[in-house]
């Protein structure tokens, strides 16, 4: 049978783009920003197994989406690493019409060579490591497992080694933790052919504890990275690029900022979430999900859910960061770990 399909547009008239799945809510790390211990301790009651899309189910709603003009997929969790055989997944993923960009955030801690070659084998073409400090001890302060960042630093060679160069690095900037670990970070990855990406500190969820003044702005970062390294802008890849773009002038390569908080860029996302469990969140600050598992398996045919899909991409009126402040602070918010960042 045909399938009946227009691409649809949401109510401000942004297109569907891009999709981030998370494939766990389980990690290997507790950084105190995202799953800290004292919630994600040894009682939390992670998702069981039947609970979570299978890989079968997973690539049905990757092609669907496909066809609604989703072209990135960018896995994520949790830790992404620790879902067995992920490069199946991705595999299947990259089989799909349409799909031309599979990228993968992960903390690096499971990122083997072989790992990595065979992620890349499966179709994976981009890769972002999360690192937040330099300093070992500033480090495992924000992991809270004592993960050392030399095994990070190796698992980023291991990605370049895997050809995925460049290699981006995401540090989220948090005042009175890390904001000391800017410049070494910048020092370390210059002329190194990393893309070092600063995020300010976002009030995703509602157990990391975010206040605002928490947040060191994109303004301060930029500013201090200017002082001791001058830099420039760079136009932006494409239109709704998050990172804002900027380059050493001295030729050391490029950084970018995720200003979400200060800068918001809801007017350009074109970002859907599909949880561990089969939630479909079209926001990131989003309190509730469509259960997509439960169409998916109530054996619902294509046309079915994508109607279904298209109603809910339609009527869809985020733009939390721009108005952050108007919000009620006690709204429950899906958490980061859940969701996938
Ligand atoms: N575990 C993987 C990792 O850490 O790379 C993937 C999932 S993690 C949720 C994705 C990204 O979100 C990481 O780079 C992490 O630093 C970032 N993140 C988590 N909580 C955040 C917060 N409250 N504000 C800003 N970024 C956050
Ligand atoms: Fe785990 Fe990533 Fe969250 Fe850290 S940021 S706790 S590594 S999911
Ligand atoms: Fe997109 Fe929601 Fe973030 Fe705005 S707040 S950029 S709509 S995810």
């Amino acid at each position: 049978m045909k399938l009946l399909i227009d691409k649809p547009t949401d109510t401000l008239q942004r297109p569907l783009r891009d999709l981030r799945i998370s494939v766990t809510d389980r990690c290997n790390f507790r950084c105190i920003y995202c799953m800290p211990k004292h919630l994600f301790g040894p009682d939390h009651a992670f998702l069981e197994r039947a609970q979570i899309l299978s890989f079968e189910e997973i690539a049905r709603a990757v092609h669907l989406f496909a066809s609604l003009g989703v072209s990135k997929i960018r896995i994520t969790g949790g830790e992404p690493l620790i879902r067995k055989d992920l490069e199946k997944l991705i595999n299947m993923i990259s089989q799909v019409d349409n799909i031309n960009d599979i990228s993968l955030t992960t903390n690096g801690a499971l990122l083997t060579q072989q790992k990595a070659d065979s992620l890349v084998a499966a179709g994976v073409n981009r890769l972002t490591l999360s690192l937040d400090a330099l300093d070992d001890e500033c480090f495992k302060q924000i992991n809270d497992v004592k993960f050392p960042v030399s095994r990070v630093l190796d698992a980023i060679d291991i990605a370049k080694q895997a050809g995925l160069s460049p290699v981006k690095v995401n540090m989220v900037v948090i005042k009175d933790v890390n904001v000391d670990q800017i410049l070494p970070m910048v020092e370390y990855f210059r002329h190194k052919d990393v893309i070092l990406r600063f995020i300010e500190f976002m009030d995703v969820g509602s157990t990391n504890q975010w206040q605002y003044d928490k947040v060191f702005n994109a303004k301060s970062i930029i500013e201090l990275i200017n002082n001791h390294y001058p830099i420039e802008p760079v136009t932006a890849n494409y239109q709704g690029e998050v990172a804002k773009r900027w380059r050493y002038k001295d030729g050391g390569g490029e950084i970018g900022i995720i200003a979400s908080v200060s800068q918001p860029f809801c007017g350009s996302c074109h970002r859907a979430r599909l949880s561990a469990e089969g939630k479909l969140y079209t926001c990131l600050f989003a309190n509730t999900g469509y259960d997509l598992r439960e169409l998916i398996r109530s054996r619902a045919n294509d046309q079915v859910i994508l109607d279904k899909l298209h109603a809910i991409w339609s009527k869809r009126e985020d733009r939390y960061s721009q108005l952050r402040g108007e919000h009620d602070a006690a709204k429950e918010k899906i958490e980061m770990s859940y969701i996938g960042g």
